[in-house]
C-alpha cells in the first residue's frame, strides 16, 4: 500500500491536520476481486467534524480564497493540478486495488482530477459579472459570490474524478470544501487530500472526511452551519439529503442515478454501436451512472446487432484490475446479490436471457457480463437502475416509438443516437428528456461539457463553465450616484 497510509491506515484530513477518529473507529477496505483487507480507514468523529466545519468557516470569513487575487487562486488549481499528477501512479494502484477497477482507468481518474483543476484554473480569475444600464444616474452591476461552505458527498463508483469535478470548481470559486468519502474506497481519495495540502490550499479551507453515509454524511448535510450541499449517488440518498436542505433551506446540486437508453435506427455504423456498448456498458462493470443500460434497436438490425453484443460479450477478458482486463469486478457483495436479484426477476417477468446472468465461479465479486433480449419497455428490469455489466436489449418500429420508450423511465441522465442522417440526428436528440444526448458514440463529451440530469436523474450541471455557476451566486449592486 502506499507509503502515504500511516501503518496502512488512511486517516481523516481535517482543516489542515491528519486525524484519526476518536473513537478508534476503523472501516477494513476490501480489494474486491480478492477478499483481501488492503488497508484500513479510520472513521472520523463528530468532533472531527466539528472541527472541519470551524475549520471551513474561519478560512472563508478571512476570506482565505476569495480574497486571494483571482490569478494566484488560478495559480494554486494548477499546483493542485501538479500535485495530482505527482500521486497518480501510487494512487492508481491503491484506487485499482479499492475499487476493483482497472489500473488504467484508475490512472485515467487521477489525471482526469489533475484536468479538472487545470480546467477550472483556467476560469478562476475569469468569473466575470455585467453592468446593467439603469441611465445616468444610476450604476448597476452584478457579482458572483462564493456560497460560502460547500459539503460534498462523493459515491464509490468514481471517488477520485467525481470529488474533483466538484471540489475544482467549488475552490476556483472561493468557498470552502468539506468531502465525506464514500465509505467502501475511501483510500484514494484521501490521497488526494495529501496532494492538496501539498500544493498549500489555506487551512480548513479543504477537510476530507470518511464515515458512513447515515451517520457522519447525514449530521454533515443537517449541519446548521453550511452553505451548500453537492450530492452524487442514488436517488433514494438524494431524497433524504434533499430533506435536511428543506429544512435548513440550504441549495443543493443533485447529480443522480440513470437508466439510458441507446436508439440504434436501421442506417447505424453497427460497429460504431459495439464500441459503444463496450465502453457503454462493460466499462468499469457497467457501475457508472450514465451507462448504456437500455438498447433499442430497429428491426431491421435486431438480430445483427445482438449477435455482435454477444461475440463482444464472449471476448472480453475477465481479471483482476492490475491486469487492466476488460472486466472487472462488482465493488461489493452486497451488489453483486442485487445485480443477480433483478435479473432473476426480469427472467420471471419474461426477458430472455442471452448470456451471463449470474456471478463467475471464482474468488471475487465477479458477475458474468449479460444480455437480457425480449425487454418489455414497462418491466422492471428496463425501469430500474442495476449498476452492473447487464445490457437490456429491445426493439422497436419507428422512431417515435423508440423515443416513446428511451423517455418511459422516471430518470433523464444521458441518451443515445446511432443514425448516419444528421436531421434524424438532430430532431432525435431534441426529443429525448435528458441532459446530455451521444450521437453515434457513447460518452462523447468531456471535460468542457456539462453533465447532469431531469427528472429523477438530478438537477443542477457539473462540468464545462456551466458548473462553475452552481458554486456562486449572484449579487447585484445599484448604486444611485
Ligand atoms: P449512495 O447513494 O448509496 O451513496 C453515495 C454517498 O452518499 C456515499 O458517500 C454514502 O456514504 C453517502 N450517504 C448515504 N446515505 C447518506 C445520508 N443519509 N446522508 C448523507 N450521505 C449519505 O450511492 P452509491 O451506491 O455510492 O453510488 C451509486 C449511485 O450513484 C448510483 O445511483 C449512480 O447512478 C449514482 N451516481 C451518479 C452520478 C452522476 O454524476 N449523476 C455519478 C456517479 C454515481
Amino acid at each position: 500500500m502506499s507509503h502515504i497510509f500511516e501503518n496502512n491506515k488512511a486517516l481523516n484530513f481535517v482543516a489542515g491536520t491528519w486525524l484519526p477518529g476518536d473513537d478508534n473507529k476503523f472501516l477494513d477496505i476490501e480489494d474486491p476481486a480478492t477478499h483481501e483487507t488492503i488497508a484500513r480507514c479510520a472513521l472520523a468523529s463528530t468532533k472531527s467534524l466539528d472541527l472541519a466545519i470551524k475549520g471551513a468557516r474561519n478560512s472563508f470569513e478571512r476570506g482565505d480564497l476569495v480574497n486571494m487575487r483571482p490569478v494566484e487562486r488560478s495559480q494554486l488549481m494548477f499546483s493542485i493540478a501538479n500535485e495530482i499528477r505527482e500521486i497518480a501512479d501510487d494512487g492508481a494502484e491503491v484506487l485499482c486495488r479499492e475499487s476493483g477497477k482497472t489500473l488504467s482507468d484508475a490512472k485515467d481518474e487521477f489525471i482526469e482530477a489533475a484536468l479538472y483543476f487545470e480546467y477550472y484554473g483556467g476560469i478562476a480569475d475569469k468569473i466575470e459579472g455585467k453592468s446593467i444600464p439603469l441611465g445616468p444616474d444610476y450604476i448597476d452591476y452584478t457579482v458572483y459570490e462564493p456560497y460560502g461552505i460547500s459539503a460534498q458527498i462523493i459515491p464509490w463508483n468514481f471517488p477520485v474524478s467525481l470529488a474533483a469535478r466538484s471540489m475544482a470548481p467549488a475552490l476556483a470559486a472561493g468557498n470552502s470544501v468539506i468531502v465525506k468519502s464514500p465509505e467502501l474506497d475511501p483510500l484514494a481519495l484521501s490521497m488526494l487530500g495529501h496532494a492538496l495540502q501539498k500544493a498549500g490550499v489555506p487551512e480548513g479551507s479543504v477537510s476530507i472526511l470518511n464515515g458512513i453515509g447515515d451517520d457522519l454524511g447525514a449530521k454533515l448535510v443537517a449541519s446548521k452551519d453550511i452553505d451548500q450541499v453537492v450530492f452524487t449517488g442514488s436517488v433514494p440518498t438524494g431524497q433524504s439529503i434533499l430533506k435536511s436542505c428543506v429544512n435548513e433551506v440550504v441549495p443543493a446540486l443533485m447529480e443522480l442515478g440513470g437508466k439510458s437508453a441507446a436508439i440504434v435506427f436501421e442506417d447505424a455504423d453497427v460497429d460504431q454501436v459495439v464500441d459503444s456498448v463496450k465502453s457503454g456498458i462493460f466499462f468499469n462493470a457497467g457501475q457508472v451512472c450514465s451507462c448504456l443500460s437500455r438498447l433499442l434497436v430497429c428491426d431491421e438490425l435486431y438480430e445483427e446487432v445482438l449477435d455482435r453484443c454477444y461475440s463482444l460479450s464472449e471476448s472480453l477478458v475477465i481479471g483482476h484490475g492490475l491486469d487492466n482486463p476488460d472486466l472487472t469486478p462488482i465493488i461489493s457483495e452486497k451488489q453483486l446479490k442485487e445485480i443477480e436479484n433483478k435479473i432473476e426477476r426480469a427472467i420471471s417477468e419474461g426477458a430472455k436471457l442471452v448470456t451471463g446472468g449470474k456471478r463467475l465461479d471464482r474468488t471475487g465479486h465477479f458477475m458474468s457480463p449479460t444480455i437480457l433480449s425480449n425487454v418489455k419497455p414497462g418491466s422492471y428490469i428496463a425501469q430500474e437502475e442495476i449498476f452492473g455489466p447487464v445490457l437490456c436489449v429491445m426493439t422497436f418500429k419507428t422512431e417515435d416509438e423508440a423515443i416513446q420508450i428511451a423517455n418511459g423511465t422516471e430518470f433523464g441522465l444521458v441518451s443515445g443516437v446511432f443514425t448516419k442522417n444528421l436531421s434524424r440526428a438532430h430532431r432525435t436528440a431534441s426529443a429525448l428528456k435528458s441532459g446530455q444526448v451521444f450521437v453515434n458514440e457513447w460518452f462523447a463529451g468531456g471535460m468542457a461539457t456539462p453533465f447532469g440530469g431531469i427528472k429523477k436523474s438530478g438537477f443542477g450541471r457539473e462540468k464545462g463553465t456551466e458548473a462553475l455557476y452552481n458554486y456562486v451566486r449572484t449579487k447585484n449592486i445599484a448604486i444611485r450616484l
